[in-house]
C-alpha cells in the first residue's frame, strides 16, 4: 500500500432550514460557522461549513440547505450518525447544556470505553458526543466555554447491511485498521486517532435508507494535496472503481466514488482550506461565491433566506 488516509475530512448532511440549522450547530454546539456559500451544483441553496476556528480537515460538518426539504430515512447503507470529541470530563456539562436547550437525549452504553451521548437536530440528524481524550484544541471564541468545547470528529457510523465489504475497502484499500468488535459495531482507525475513526454497524435487512432532511449526503477522506489526490484517483480506478473526476471545491479539491456497501465516499485535499478567499478571522461573516457565479451574485442573494449568528456564537 503506498499511501493511507489519515482520518475524515468532512461530513456533509441535508438540512431544511439553514437558519435553524446555524443556532443549533453554532448557538448550541458551539462550533465556527467558517464558510457561506452555495451549492457549486445549485447556486439558489445554501452550503453552510462548520468546524474549528479554521475549519481544520477533521472538524468540518457541511449542510446543503434545502428549504423545506422532506425529512430522510436512516436506514443502510448510509452514515448513520456523526459522533463528535468532547473531553472525558465534559459529560454533565453537556448534558446541562442540551436539557437547557429543550433537546432530549440518551446515554448510549459505553462504547470501546468511552461515554457516549446521543441526540438529534431538529431534522433528526444522528449526532453523537463521544467523551474522549483528543489532544486537538478547540476553537476558543464559540458559544461554548472552551474547556468543554467540542474538538472536532470523532467518528462517522456507517450502517451497512454487509459490512465486510466495506471493511475490505478500509483495510485494503485505504490504510484503515481494524481497532476491535462490540456487538454489531466494527471499529477501523486511519492513520490519525483523531477523527480517523470509521465504525461499520452491521445491519443486515435493515431498512434502507433514504436522502433527505437530516441525513448524510458522504463522508470525505483526507489527503494531504493535489499530488496524493491524483495517486488516490489512479489507484482506485486500477483496482475498479468509478471515481469522479478532480472537482475544484474551492477550499478543497476532490474525488468521488461509491464504496461497495453503497455509501457515497470523497477524498479531499487538506489545501487550500478556507482561508482562501476571505481573511481568517472573518471567516462565514459574508456570502462566498465561486468565481463561476459572481457575475450572478445579485440574482442569487435575492433568492436565498436571509440568516444571522446566534448571539455569542462567534465572540
Ligand atoms: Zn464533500
Amino acid at each position: 500500500m503506498s499511501q493511507r488516509i489519515s482520518g475524515i475530512h468532512h461530513v456533509t448532511a441535508i438540512t431544511s432550514d439553514a437558519q435553524k440549522n446555524i443556532d443549533f450547530y453554532c448557538g448550541v454546539l458551539g462550533l465556527r460557522l467558517v464558510k457561506r456559500t452555495v451549492n457549486f451544483d445549485d447556486p439558489r441553496s445554501y452550503h453552510l461549513y462548520y468546524g474549528d476556528e479554521l475549519g481544520r480537515p477533521g472538524t468540518i460538518l457541511t449542510f446543503f440547505a434545502w428549504p423545506g426539504a422532506h425529512r430522510g430515512r436512516i436506514g443502510a447503507p448510509q452514515v448513520s450518525s456523526t459522533a463528535f470529541a468532547i473531553p472525558k470530563s465534559s459529560i454533565d456539562f453537556w448534558k446541562r447544556r442540551l436539557e437547557a436547550a429543550s433537546i432530549s437525549y440518551e446515554i448510549a452504553p459505553t462504547r470501546f470505553g468511552d461515554q457516549v451521548v446521543t441526540f438529534t437536530d431538529f431534522d433528526g440528524m444522528q449526532i453523537e458526543l463521544v467523551a474522549t481524550n483528543d489532544p486537538r484544541a478547540p476553537w476558543s471564541a464559540g458559544a461554548v466555554p472552551v474547556e468543554h468545547a467540542i474538538r472536532g470528529f470523532h467518528s462517522v457510523s456507517l450502517s451497512e447491511n454487509d459490512q465486510e465489504v466495506t471493511a475490505e475497502v478500509l483495510i485494503k484499500t485505504m490504510g484503515f485498521t481494524a481497532a476491535g468488535v462490540d456487538g454489531n459495531r466494527f471499529r477501523y482507525v486511519g492513520a490519525d486517532a483523531s477523527g480517523g475513526v470509521v465504525d461499520l454497524l452491521s445491519v443486515p435487512g435493515s431498512k434502507a435508507g433514504a436522502m433527505g432532511a437530516g441525513t448524510v449526503h458522504h463522508v470525505a477522506f483526507r489527503t494531504p494535496d493535489d499530488a496524493s489526490e491524483a495517486k488516490w484517483r489512479r489507484q482506485l480506478t486500477e483496482e475498479g472503481f468509478h471515481v469522479s473526476p478532480v472537482m475544484d471545491r474551492n477550499y478543497f479539491h476532490s474525488i468521488y466514488f461509491r464504496e461497495p456497501g453503497g455509501v457515497l465516499f470523497e477524498i479531499a485535499t487538506d489545501i487550500p482550506g478556507f482561508a482562501v478567499d476571505e481573511p481568517a478571522a472573518s471567516l462565514g461573516m459574508e456570502l462566498k461565491l465561486p468565481a463561476q457565479f459572481e457575475s450572478a451574485r445579485a440574482s442569487i442573494e435575492s433568492h436565498l433566506p436571509k440568516i444571522r449568528l446566534p448571539q455569542g456564537a462567534n465572540s
